[in-house]
């Protein structure tokens, strides 16, 4: 996997261009007020308890399967006498 989180977490001020840490609300170069990425780890964090919360998905459709197969009725062995 190529998984770059610095690229993701980094807040880039739209003023400066000064990287910021993923929480600040403003830069710290310049003071601009920085967009809240809540939004969006809001909605991967929804995503993972979505996933966490899914009822475990079978690995094969279950068939219905009647506990103890009825037993198709046979026609009685006549006695070989
Ligand atoms: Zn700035």
């Amino acid at each position: 996997m190529c998984f770059r989180p610095t690229e993701m977490q980094m807040k880039k001020c739209p003023k400066c261009g000064a990287n910021n840490k993923p929480i600040a609300t403003e830069c710290a170069q310049c003071g601009e007020p920085l967009e809240q990425m809540k939004v969006d780890f809001d909605a991967d964090q929804a995503k993972l308890d979505a996933f966490a919360t899914m009822p475990p998905i079978p690995s094969a459709p279950a068939t219905p399967k009647a506990p103890g197969a009825p037993v198709p009725p046979s026609i009685p062995k006549p006695p070989s006498a």
